[in-house]
């Protein structure tokens, strides 16, 4: 069977047999890994858009086990991304990112979206690739059902609308209100317990609920983007398991 799709090229892999194989985002299909012969040459088309960072068009023949990639053509391929150090490490955060939420063969559009808009803004971006970096976290996990709860206690459900969270379980998978606070700290269940203040609430809510192209601008202060990056690593390996990107002691 033929098909075709848009894909993002996320990695690429050898086999134990020597076969390269591809680790693509397709908007079609979801995560999916394509075996192909187009890396040799280096200049013809067909191999630059086999390459990561790659946003192509692909035709792909499915076989019985697995994908082969029939064709390629480059839509975009973010060329300044690997002129910056900065740039190069907070897009390769995102593409890892991105395969390790993934699961196999369940289309996500609304991320693919997210993430060519997000390499689109850290190819142009002035300085704020890691506020970039975390909005992509938080669109990757609203869009994939995982996004911690901001608007009730996480524990006991109350509404917290215009109260102050006592803080951030990671635990319970979001704010809690100052009475769970409490319990958990007497029980010892407080070592995965944030203190957050309302920037930290409301910057999570903002990059949730506006589109991306309105973040491209904008640069939060290193000490806000280091305790965000440092909830949301923990909330990630705790309820997802992802932690230990191999690029992410370049960007946090
Ligand atoms: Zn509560």
């Amino acid at each position: 069977m033929i098909t075709d799709t848009e894909g993002i090229i996320l990695r690429q892999f050898k086999t134990v047999n020597g076969r390269t194989m591809l680790v693509m985002f397709s908007r079609k299909l979801g995560k999916i890994s394509v075996a192909t012969n187009m890396t040799g040459g280096g200049k013809n088309r067909s191999a630059l858009s086999a390459k990561p960072f790659t946003y192509g068009k692909y035709e792909l023949y499915k076989g019985r086990e697995l994908y082969d990639l029939n064709s390629g053509r480059v839509i975009e391929s973010y060329y300044g991304i690997g002129d910056d150090l900065d740039r190069f490490s907070a897009a390769s955060y995102c593409l890892e990112l991105t395969d390790r939420i993934l699961m196999e063969e369940d289309p996500q559009p609304r991320l693919f979206g997210e993430l060519t808009e997000c390499l689109r803004a850290i190819e142009n971006s002035r300085g704020n690739e890691k506020t970039l970096t975390i909005a992509y976290i938080v669109k990757a996990l609203d869009h994939t059902g995982t996004m911690p709860e901001l608007d009730h206690c996480a524990s006991c459900g109350k509404d917290m609308t215009g109260l102050r969270p006592a803080g951030f379980s990671v635990g319970d998978g979001g704010i809690i209100c100052g009475n769970c606070c409490d319990d958990k700290v007497k029980t010892n269940e407080g070592s995965l317990i944030y203190t957050v203040n309302f920037d930290i609430i409301n910057i999570l809510k903002y990059f949730k609920n506006e589109p991306f192209s309105r973040f491209e601008k904008i640069r939060l202060d290193d000490r806000l983007s280091e305790e965000l990056m440092k909830i949301l690593k923990s909330y990630m390996a705790y309820h997802l398991d992802v932690k230990d990107l191999k690029s992410e002691f370049m960007t946090f």
